[in-house]
Order: C-alpha cells, then structure tokens, then sequence
C-alpha cells in the first residue's frame, strides 16, 4: 500500500488496483479478496486477467462506471459503461480520468490497432499513471506532472524490468511502482531489479 496525501494506492496483485481518495476507483480488477464497492472501474484492455466482469460485478454498486475501450464495453451492461479511446478526458462522478495509448512496439499481443489504453486518474490533486499492457512507448514522453506511475515490468507481454526503468527515467515520476508481476508472468525479481535501474523513487508496494 502507498499513501500520499489523502490517497492510498493499493496493490490487488498482477495489474489490479484499488485506489481511494475522495471516491473508490479499481483498475483492472481481477481476483478480488477486496471488494469495498467501487464508484469507477476502469479497465485497460480485453484481456482476461485484466477485463474480469465476474470481478467487476463484486464491487458493483448502484451509479458505478465501468469505462474502457468499445470492445471491452460488449462484456457489460451498456448504461453502466463508457467507451473511451487513447486522448480522451473525461469526468466521472468527479474525477478525472483520461485514457492514454498503450501498446506493443517490439511483440504483437497489444497491437496498437486494438485502441486499448492506460489511464489517468487526478484525485486531490496528484496524477496518477496506470500504464496498462504497454512497451515504452514515445506517447510516455508527453506525460507531465506524474506523482504516481504504475508501470508493468514482467518482460513478455509488456515492458521488461529494463525498458521499464527507461520509461520512467525519461517520464520522471515522482514515485513509480512496479507491477504486472507475480502471477502468470514475472516475479518479485523483475520488480527488485526495476528498483535498481530506474533512477526515480521506487515503491514496491
Ligand atoms: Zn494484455
Ligand atoms: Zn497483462
């Protein structure tokens, strides 16, 4: 768990994340012990360890959005959901969430074509980075003022320990957390060694 400012970012395992400030958020929500009721479920891709409704469904309460890409939203209810895609800004229940790219470069499990995304999060004040299923990517270099990066490091599907270091060396975070390890792919080893490189300040949480 992470805490700044009102904030704590807590760690779900793999790339599912709870997020509480003023409101409840989870992103990719997979494998839940969790379930405190979620005002946003923000999904990354269509992928099932990362688009899990069963899980969603666990922490939906009346008035929660689920947002993600359009073929994500064929897996939920049409009035709970909004579609969004790379650039968009939206506020939900007063927060501000904007989708961000994120894709392969150098393997072809998320190719760009698919549209699927990062995100985001501004809550109180401090921006919050879920970098999804993603390489290091040029788009990284646009993103200013991060307080929190949450970036994968697992190598295979996504960013290996090393490219990650690279993305958020460039991005400067104020602190980066590593995850998209210990299970399925990736260990605590690819996490360790993402600490040591990256030359931001690093959370293992
Ligand atoms: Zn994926
Ligand atoms: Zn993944």
């Amino acid at each position: 768990m992470l805490e700044l400012d009102g904030i704590t970012i807590k760690w779900l395992g793999h790339d599912s994340m709870k997020i509480k400030g003023d409101k409840v958020i989870y992103i990719d929500p997979w494998k839940l012990k969790d379930t405190e009721p979620a005002d946003i479920v923000l999904i990354t891709h269509d992928h099932y360890d990362h688009c899990s409704p069963e899980d969603v469904a666990r922490v939906t309460k009346k008035g929660t959005v689920v947002v993600g890409a359009a073929d994500v939203g064929k897996k939920f209810k049409k009035e709970d959901f909004r579609v969004v895609k790379a650039g968009d800004r939206v506020t939900i229940n007063g927060v501000t969430v904007e989708a961000v790219p994120a894709y392969n470069t150098n393997k072809q499990f998320h190719p760009r074509a698919s549209g699927w995304v990062g995100y985001i999060v501004t809550m109180k004040g401090k921006r919050i980075y879920h970098a999804g299923d993603t390489d290091h990517i040029p788009e990284m270099e646009g993103m200013k003022d991060i307080d929190v990066a949450l970036v994968p490091v697992s190598g295979t599907y996504v960013m290996t320990a090393e490219e990650a270091a690279q993305a958020v060396n460039k991005m400067r975070p104020k602190i980066a957390v590593p995850m998209h390890y210990g299970d399925i792919v990736g260990t605590k080893a690819d996490a360790e060694r993402f600490k040591k490189l990256a030359q931001v300040e690093v959370r293992i949480i």
